[in-house]
C-alpha cells in the first residue's frame, strides 16, 4: 500500500488558515500604492518591538542584510575579530567577513547544537570586537556565560537570531549549567533571544518560525545610537533624503511582507507551541531507538528544525556519515523528506578552508545531524510514521554495521 509521501516543511496548512485575512492585507497594500515604507513597515516595527520587549525595531531586506547592518550598526569593520559559532548556515560567517572583520569559529557544545561558552575566552585578542551566536534550529544559546564573558572583556555581542523568533532564554540549556554566573542568569531569564545582546538579527525567510512570502529581517536593539545609524544604514547612509551621510544599503522590508507579517505576528506564540509539541512527542518515540541521539527539550526552544544525531560509538568518523546517509536515504525511500543543515561547517567550507585550527565537535556533528519533519500543524499520526520508520532504518543499519 502506499503512503503520501512527507515533506520536511509543509507551509500549506498555515497559509490555508489565514488565507482570508493575508488576502486582505494584500490588497490594502496594493490599493494604497505605497510599496516601499508604507505604513504597514512602521506598524509591523511597532508590533514586533513590543512582541519581543525591545525599544527598536527596524525592517530590512533580509536575516543576513539584519546581520551585516547590525554588526557596521555596533561599529564593526576592516581589522575586528568577531568570534562565532562554525556550526551555522554560512550567512552568519559571511556577514562578519563581509563587513571587513574575520570571524573566529570556536566550537560548540554536542548537546545543544551551540558555541561552547567555555572556549570562548582563550580565543580573544586584542582585536576581538564582539562575540556572535546563534541560537542554531531555535534553541537558545547560553546567554548567561556569553554575556558575562562580554562584560569582562568588553565585547559587544550580536545575536543571529534567524532560526529562533519567539524563543526565550530560561538557561536550562546543559551549555550553562558548569559556567553561568547565576545571577546573570537571574536577570535575564524569559527575555526574548536577540533582546539580550546589544543587537539581535531576524530572518523571515518563507521557512522560519516566523516567515514572509518573500524575503525579509529585522534588527533589534535597545540602544537608541545603534538604532539611528542602523536606520540610516537602511537607506543609503541618510537620515534626510537625498542628503546621505555615509555608505549604506538599499535594505528596507518590502510594505507587502511587512502587511502579511503583521497577520502573522498575533499566532507565533501557538505555532511555536506547536512545534514544541511536535518535537516532544518525536523525544518520547525515539527516546529507547539505540544509535539515534534526540534533542535537548530546553525551556524556550522554538524548535525551528528537530535534529536528532545519527551515532555509533563502534563507528569511526567517516563510517558516522554513511550512517546518517544510509538513514537519510532508508527514508527518503520511504516517502520521508529530511535535511542535513549543515553538512559542512562554516570553517569547512571552501571560502574559509585551511585558514582555521580545526573544531572537532562541529566537524562530528556535521557528519550525525538529521533534521526530520516539523511544522506546527504536524500531526501524530505523521510523527508516529515517522519515529517508526526511523526505527526500522536503525535496525536495518545495525544489522549492516
Ligand atoms: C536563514 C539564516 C540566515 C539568513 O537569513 P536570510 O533572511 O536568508 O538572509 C542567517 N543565519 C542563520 C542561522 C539562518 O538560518
Amino acid at each position: 500500500m502506499s503512503q503520501t509521501n512527507i515533506p520536511v516543511l509543509d507551509l500549506k496548512p498555515q497559509y490555508d488558515s489565514l488565507k482570508s485575512e493575508i488576502q486582505v492585507a494584500i490588497s490594502r497594500v496594493l490599493e494604497s500604492g505605497q510599496f516601499i515604507m508604507g505604513p504597514d513597515v512602521k506598524l509591523f516595527e511597532q508590533e514586533v518591538a513590543e512582541y519581543l520587549g525591545v525599544r527598536h525595531a527596524i525592517a530590512v531586506n533580509s536575516g543576513t542584510d539584519a546581520l551585516v547592518i547590525g554588526l557596521k550598526a555596533l561599529g564593526i569593520g576592516e581589522g575586528d575579530e568577531v568570534i562565532t559559532t562554525p556550526f551555522s548556515f554560512f550567512a552568519t560567517a559571511e556577514s562578519i567577513s563581509n563587513v571587513g572583520a574575520k570571524p573566529i569559529f570556536v566550537d560548540i557544545n554536542p548537546d545543544s547544537f551551540n558555541i561552547d561558552p567555555t572556549a570562548i575566552a582563550a580565543r580573544i585578542t586584542p582585536q576581538t570586537k564582539a562575540i556572535m551566536p546563534v541560537h542554531l534550529y531555535g534553541n537558545p544559546a547560553a546567554m548567561a556565560a556569553i554575556m558575562d564573558i562580554a562584560q569582562t572583556y568588553n565585547l559587544k555581542v550580536i545575536e543571529d537570531c534567524a532560526q529562533s523568533f519567539g524563543a526565550r532564554y530560561y538557561g536550562t540549556c546543559s551549555a550553562c549549567h558548569h559556567q553561568c554566573d547565576d545571577s546573570t542568569r537571574i536577570q535575564i531569564a524569559g527575555k526574548h533571544t536577540g533582546t539580550i545582546g546589544n543587537v539581535g538579527a531576524y530572518s523571515f525567510f518563507p521557512s522560519k518560525n516566523l516567515g514572509a512570502y518573500g524575503d525579509g529581517g529585522l534588527i533589534v536593539t535597545n540602544d537608541d545610537q545603534v538604532a539611528e545609524i542602523a536606520r540610516m544604514l537602511r537607506v543609503h547612509g541618510a537620515k534626510k533624503k537625498y542628503h546621505n551621510e555615509v555608505l549604506g544599503y538599499n535594505s528596507r522590508l518590502d510594505t507587502m511582507q511587512a502587511a502579511i507579517l503583521r497577520v502573522k505576528l498575533p499566532h507565533i506564540d501557538s505555532w511555536n507551541e506547536g512545534r514544541r509539541l511536535v518535537a516532544k512527542s518525536y523525544n518520547q518515540l525515539l527516546a529507547d531507538v539505540s544509535g539515534v541521539v534526540a534533542p535537548e527539550f530546553a525551556d524556550g526552544h522554538v524548535f525551528h528544525q528537530y535534529t536528532i544525531r545519527i551515532t555509533n560509538s563502534d563507528r569511526q568518523d567517516a563510517q558516522q556519515l554513511i550512517a546518517r546517509d544510509s538513514v537519510h536515504q532508508y527514508l527518503a525511500a520511504q516517502g520521508i523528506g529530511t535535511m542535513v543543515y549543515y553538512p559542512v561547517p562554516q570553517d569547512q567550507l571552501l571560502v574559509y578552508k585551511g585558514k582555521y585550527p580545526v573544531n572537532p565537535v562541529s566537524d562530528l556533528l556535521a557528519s550525525q545531524v538529521l533534521s526530520l519533519p516539523i511544522w506546527p500543524e504536524l500531526n501524530y499520526e505523521t510523527i508516529e510514521r515517522v519515529g517508526e520508520t526511523i526505527r526500522q532504518a536503525l535496525a536495518l543499519e545495525a544489522k549492516n554495521a
